[in-house]
């Protein structure tokens, strides 16, 4: 099966597909002069399968960094999203919400909640970061290579210290 059928179907990729996934990505040209890994490792073992990748590929991770975010927070941000069912624009009840409510801006059209925006599918979610990815930290620690960067700030205040830390 494909990686995309996986994801129509709501499933995880196995690890497997998405390690073959990023090693053939990281092999095209336009990684030659750098690449930047978003969502990737989220697993202790997609961790060390990207090590034995980035070996056979001769480079190597400079930087690895982690949006602190608190889980109320999160929570917060993910159970406020809503969705336009005609453009598909995204708003947010506390953060971008509407002129008008459960109105999209943009066409009128009606917003929904995505099934898994609820409290009970997101905080599943953020349960299985705790058990699978928060162990990264500590990986990527040990090797000096982890950036810590408030994702509780404002969106443009975060992405001018993450390019900032790129430049450094
Ligand atoms: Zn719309």
């Amino acid at each position: 099966m494909k990686a995309k059928s996986f994801i129509d179907q709501g499933l995880l990729v196995p690890d497997d597909v998405t390690i073959g996934i990023v090693e053939e990505r990281l092999q095209q040209s336009d990684c030659k002069k750098g690449f930047l890994l978003d969502g990737f490792p989220r697993t202790l073992s997609q961790a060390e399968a990207l090590d034995e990748i980035l070996s056979r590929l001769n480079t190597s991770l400079d930087h690895v960094i982690n949006l602190n975010v608190d889980r109320g927070l999160l929570m917060a941000r993910l159970t406020g999203r809503r969705i336009c069912t005609v453009c598909g624009a995204s708003y947010h009840l506390i953060f971008n919400p509407p002129k008008q409510d459960g109105i999209c801006d943009i066409d009128g059209g009606e917003l929904y909640q995505r099934p898994d925006d609820n409290e009970e599918s997101v905080g599943k979610r953020l349960d299985e970061y705790d058990n699978k990815t928060a162990p990264l930290l500590a990986f990527y620690d040990n090797k000096g290579l982890l950036r810590q960067v408030n994702g509780e700030n404002e969106i443009n205040v975060v992405s001018s210290e993450i390019v900032s830390l790129l430049r450094g």
